[in-house]
């Protein structure tokens, strides 16, 4: 989604949020051509919903109004059949005792989010690109106070330490951030974005990630290759054909939900919807 708002012209410090209301057709077209290339869920515009993250903007009276066009908006492009996932990302800082912010008062903002994410229409709830298991564990909590029924997805970011172990920015290893995402009621968990991670980085840690998950299905969502940086800009280069034959590996070695994340377009998920549904 967001490969997709800079594309139409979001500035990087705008709030892409706002196009939910201002721009509905733009981020209709973009739910529309990720659904007609063959995916079965689409997520919806609210990665920075929470009242923390809209404060950054000057819009935290606006959660409500925001999270639930969000929703309605993929709805509708979703259709009878697809999925909407409700996107929960973090709040943007530290919980306590690193940060000012408590466990209570993110629960709150959260829960305020995804309360209008599943008023708008959203299927399931996905907290994503975490780095603090604490924070997930805080969204997964928020998430089953709005509804005991609503499935609720984790997704952790991982970077790759020098000695080669996957890691979150905090600190955390896989089975330890598998582990407080499922205790916590977690359905599904899994991976998306991440730090410098290229594509063969991605299935061995899914691979770690199926292990770790037990019975819980996995998903993950890689970035289309590891990230460049060429005039002020975040380049990915991963082709379509690429992306499909991690799609397939990510398949073999037992993930049940594949997506994609930053640098990944229709023409990627295409390509990597065709190989997963032909297996
Ligand atoms: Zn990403």
């Amino acid at each position: 989604m967001g490969t997709q708002l800079l594309a139409r012209g979001l500035k990087s410090s705008e709030c892409g949020m706002v196009w939910n209301v201002e721009r509905p057709r733009d981020v209709e077209a973009i739910h529309l051509a990720y659904r007609n290339c063959g995916c079965d869920l689409i997520t919806t515009n609210s990665f920075g919903g929470s009242r923390f993250a809209l404060e950054r903007h000057g819009l935290a009276d606006r959660v409500a109004e925001l999270n639930c066009a969000a929703a309605q908006l993929a709805r509708v492009a979703a259709g009878p059949d697809g999925w909407v996932l409700g996107d929960v990302g973090p709040f943007g800082d530290f919980l306590e005792p690193v940060g000012d912010i408590t466990a209570d008062e993110l629960r709150a903002a959260f829960h305020d989010q995804i309360v209008a994410l599943l008023e708008g229409g959203a299927d399931a709830v996905l907290v994503e690109t975490m780095s603090d298991p604490a924070e997930a564990v805080v969204g997964v909590e928020a998430a089953k106070a709005c509804s005991i029924k609503v499935p609720v997805i984790v997704t952790y970011a991982f970077q790759k330490t020098p000695s080669g172990q996957f890691r979150t920015m905090m600190g955390a290893g896989v089975a330890a951030a598998v582990q407080q995402a499922t205790a916590a009621g977690a359905e599904m968990v899994g991976a998306n974005c991440g730090t410098s991670l290229n594509l063969e980085d991605y299935v061995e840690l899914a691979r770690q990630m199926v292990r770790a998950a037990g019975p819980a299905p996995v998903i993950v969502q890689p970035n289309a290759g590891s990230p460049q940086w060429k005039d002020g800009r975040t380049l990915y280069h991963a082709t379509p054909e690429q992306m499909a034959e991690t799609a397939s590996k990510l398949l073999a070695v037992g993930v049940r939900i594949i997506g994609g994340c930053c640098g990944t377009t229709p023409a990627h998920l295409a390509a990597m919807s065709r190989a997963v549904k032909a297996a």
